[in-house]
């Protein structure tokens, strides 16, 4: 992992020098402590970006499923540290050597996005295109804060971006409430699309009446839902919430249903678990055509096995995908999606109007049936 110039803890140090008010070179950010335990508002002098590194103020986080998965405790994450790995701000500060995908050097007052995962580039994964699974993969909202990792949520005001971390520049045509996921849901949906594709590959009309199915309609399932009905898959999603039914048609599904309702004539060559819901992994196996592809990216916890019938997938010529994490290039994909095909979709509509960063612990409780799937704080 690459280590913060700025060292563990509260940090010392400011931004620039001359006259800056206090509260110009503080910041704050919500301390997650542990299982059960308050989350604690620690302030922090603002650290002065080191080589390649950006100092970015947070404009807008969305809680993801998974912080409430560390939180709650169903999924480990080591604490103290500070959570939250969607969001969107803009540079306060920035080494000449930090810059986005692009390669345009980064500059104070640039919208931008940024990658969950910063990889060494170096390790044997890295080179084989694995940097989603480097050997010393940090990955931010989740790190603990005791590893020089003090300022790497997204529940803050501030977060600094070492070197190498792959950031984009947010068109200014997309809203905050719109790109505040690019990060997470929607870069792992280009993930989950790429994925499939790639099996599918050497279709002439690439998702042009595909059937495809979808189960889980949360962020993720919701964007893509939306990414395949774009491209002209004709997608059925699966998901008990009716809201959240409700939604995925208003992204392009053909059909939404309880997941309970799934048949054999819902057979389709993609199907995406984006549930989690173990019954539904096994549904999904059952559900795949020949020659189709099952992309497996909801269960990022630990969850009951699930039954497979190995000969059944091999007569079916079955390929069955993990999509954790993603590369650098979906982070763009996701963005260039949302800027275009997508731009008449309502993100907006997905994620409820902020609340100050000092009510993150109401934004982690657990949603109630019909609230949008993401709320948010404006730190
Ligand atoms: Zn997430
Ligand atoms: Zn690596």
């Amino acid at each position: 992992m690459r280590k913060s110039q700025s060292g563990p803890g509260p940090v010392t140090g400011s931004v620039g020098s001359g006259r800056v008010s206090e509260s110009a070179r503080s910041g704050r950010a919500m301390v997650w402590t542990g299982v059960g335990q308050p989350l604690q508002l620690q302030r922090w002098r603002l650290p002065r970006p080191g080589p390649g590194e950006a100092l970015v103020a947070i404009d807008l986080a969305a809680v993801c499923g998974s912080d409430r998965h560390s939180v709650s405790g169903r999924r480990p994450a080591p604490a103290p540290s500070v959570l939250g790995h969607e969001q969107i701000g803009h540079v306060v500060a920035a080494d000449p050597e930090a810059r986005n995908l692009d390669g345009r050097q980064l500059q104070p007052g640039d919208r931008v996005v940024w990658s969950i995962c910063l990889a060494c580039g170096d390790c044997d994964r890295c080179r084989r295109g694995l940097s989603q699974k480097c050997r010393s993969l940090l990955k931010y909202g989740h790190e603990p804060w005791r590893d020089g990792a003090g300022l790497g949520g997204g529940f803050a005001s501030h977060i600094l971006l070492r070197a190498g971390t792959a950031v984009a520049s947010v068109p200014a045509a997309l809203p905050d409430a719109v790109a505040v996921a690019a990060s997470c849901a929607t870069a792992t949906a280009a993930a989950c699309v790429e994925a499939a594709r790639a099996r599918l590959d050497g279709r002439p009309d690439g998702w042009a009446a595909v059937p495809v199915v979808v189960c889980g309609a949360g962020l993720l399932g919701l964007t893509v839902t939306a990414m395949l009905a774009d491209a002209g898959a004709e997608v059925s999603v699966a998901e008990p919430d009716l809201a959240r039914r409700a939604l995925a048609r208003q992204f392009g599904a053909v059909r939404a249903l309880p997941p309970a309702e799934l048949g054999p004539s819902d057979a389709s060559e993609a199907v995406f678990e984006l549930s989690g819901d173990a019954q539904q992994v096994s549904r999904c196996l059952r559900l795949v055509e020949v020659g189709g592809v099952v992309v497996l990216a909801g269960t990022v916890w630990p969850s009951p096995a699930v039954p497979v019938k190995a000969e059944d997938l091999v007569r079916r010529l079955v390929s069955l995908v993990g999509v954790h994490n993603y590369r650098p290039e979906r982070l763009t994909d996701g963005l260039a999606y949302l800027a275009g095909p997508g731009r008449s979709r309502p993100w907006a509509d997905l994620v409820a109007p902020p609340l100050p960063l000092e009510r993150l612990d109401r934004c982690l409780a657990r949603p109630a049936p019909g609230d949008p799937p993401r709320v948010s704080l404006a730190p």
